[in-house]
């Protein structure tokens, strides 16, 4: 058998029969633990690996060669981007809550929806193209719902079913939903508001959406429940989804131990920090996925701790907004399992785990905390154990065929180290080359199956500067566009003539 070249292989297709994906580096997860193979090769049949290591003996369809690549297992990213991030026009625009981020009284009483029913099934689609640009082969979506009438729809999530099917992404979906939220009073002060009865009928299409959806599409799209962020959940909310959860057994991922938003309503309305609050409600436990956890107290982890709660850690959003966790190693020294998140623009895992490498090391003021590889694993392997799926995150024989492929040749990532270390200090995932995932190739050097990135790309900009325009309406005392986002300098043109 010879080696064809890997631009041979079949975009969005399954290739027939057993083939072998050969590179200079692979990774292998082995009963004796993680290991990195110098010219070795992964074989694939159907949706599965079902074998790694240097030569494979037996007979093979086809052998691609990568040349000079890291295969390694595709990322689980436990908080994906799912929207046209809107997080990324407050960095330099703060505060948030005078950035449209809080909406004020006046437009909460007619809240609308921002965007269309195909805008909204757009950027979900649009998004998960860019996941598997990105080498992530699971997907926990979320969005934000500032620009929404309330919570997520069904029908949008249909659509993102469909497009995790078309595309070929494992995603677990769930539409967000909510019994409150916090809104600006006349005075610019945060209220707390809810809507019980509303919160519960959308907890209530949640959960037959994700009954109906889980298993689907040969198995790439499994349910979840995604309560939005604690404060906006009332306790009967929050008992219900647990009960689904647990009759269901699936995952619930709920934002907490976040922000300063959250802590202020919390001390208010129920005088703990919110995983204090779950903890006293029983609700604390491995089914739940816990976003970010960077105003977590040490009681608040050692209840995390006890209950094997998993952090989704998503260092680069909460590195823009000036926090991070506290820290990365010392949470892994209590047992806490940390998964990884992308959340925001770009949908960067390699750059998520670098700029979570360096805050790690500068929270423990240590040159040795948190290798490359700790982060490496976390954004496979615990994101996995998160999902309770031994069958994902790892490059074994069994494990479904869910492959990230990474250029160690790139002229921007030079010089080459250790394959793991240039990756991850390399701090992008640009180098990304191809995405597998359940054995088929989902994206090849930048292109998807049946979906021109250059058209969509521009599809996308022009309907996020519609979301833009409109954002006045949600903007406290309702300034223009240029007072709520100012360019970074000046405009000349704005200014008078002299
Ligand atoms: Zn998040």
């Amino acid at each position: 058998m010879t080696m064809a070249d890997w631009s041979a292989l079949p975009l969005g297709k399954r290739p027939a029969g057993r083939w072998a994906l050969a590179a200079r580096f692979v990774i292998a997860d082995l009963p004796q633990g993680r290991r990195l193979i110098e010219n070795g090769e992964v074989v694939i049949e159907n949706d599965r690996i079902i074998w790694v290591g240097h030569r494979f003996e037996g007979d093979v369809a086809a052998r691609y060669d990568m040349g000079e690549a890291l295969i390694g297992p595709g990322f689980v990213d436990l908080d994906a981007l799912s929207d046209l991030d809107t997080t990324v026009l407050a960095m330099d625009n703060q505060p948030g809550w005078k950035k449209g981020r809080v909406w004020p009284a006046d437009y909460a009483a007619h809240a609308c929806e921002m965007y269309t029913a195909e805008e909204l099934a757009f950027q979900k689609r649009y998004a998960f193209a860019q996941l598997l640009l990105n080498g992530i082969t699971s997907a926990l979506p979320i969005a934000s719902l500032f620009y929404r009438s309330w919570g997520e729809t069904v029908a949008e999530f249909e659509a993102a079913a469909s497009a995790a099917d078309d595309l070929g992404l494992r995603v677990w979906l769930g539409p967000a939903y909510r019994t409150g939220g916090v809104i600006l009073d006349e005075q610019g002060a945060m209220q707390p508001v809810f809507d019980e009865e509303r919160g519960l009928a959308e907890l209530a299409e949640a959960a037959a959406f994700a009954g109906r959806v889980h298993g689907t599409a040969s198995g790439l799209i499994s349910g979840m429940f995604a309560p939005d962020r604690v404060e906006t959940c009332t306790e009967a909310l929050l008992r219900k989804t647990f009960a689904h959860a647990d009759e269901m057994d699936m995952p619930v991922r709920l934002h907490m131990a976040q922000g300063e938003m959250e802590l202020q309503t919390l001390r208010r309305l129920q005088g703990v920090t919110a995983p204090h609050w779950l903890d006293n409600l029983g609700l604390l436990s491995t089914r739940l996925i816990a976003p970010h956890a960077t105003v977590a107290t040490e009681d608040d982890l050692a209840r995390y701790a006890a209950n094997g709660v998993t952090v989704a850690h998503c260092p680069l959003v909460s590195a823009r907004h000036g926090s991070s966790l506290k820290s990365f190693s010392g949470l892994s020294a209590k047992g806490i399992r940390i998964g990884m998140g992308t959340d925001t623009a770009p949908p960067d895992m390699v750059l998520n785990m670098a700029v979570g490498l360096m805050a790690n090391r500068i929270a423990e003021g240590s040159n040795t905390a948190g290798s490359a590889a700790e982060f490496y694993d976390a954004a496979t392997l615990a994101g996995a154990d998160a999902l309770n799926r031994a069958d994902l995150g790892r490059i074994a024989p069994g494990a479904k065929a869910d492959i990230a492929v990474f250029d160690m040749a790139d002229r921007m990532v030079a010089p080459r180290i250790d394959p793991i270390q240039t990756l991850v200090y390399g701090a992008t995932s640009r180098v990304t080359r191809a995405t597998i995932v359940d054995g088929r190739l989902s994206m090849r050097d930048g292109q998807v199956a049946g979906m021109d990135l250059n058209h969509a790309r521009d599809q996308a900009q022009a309907q996020f500067n519609r979301l833009v325009a409109r954002y006045p309406e949600r903007t406290f005392g309702h300034p223009p566009v240029e007072e709520i986002f100012p360019p970074s300098y000046p405009s000349l043109q704005s200014e008078p003539s002299s």
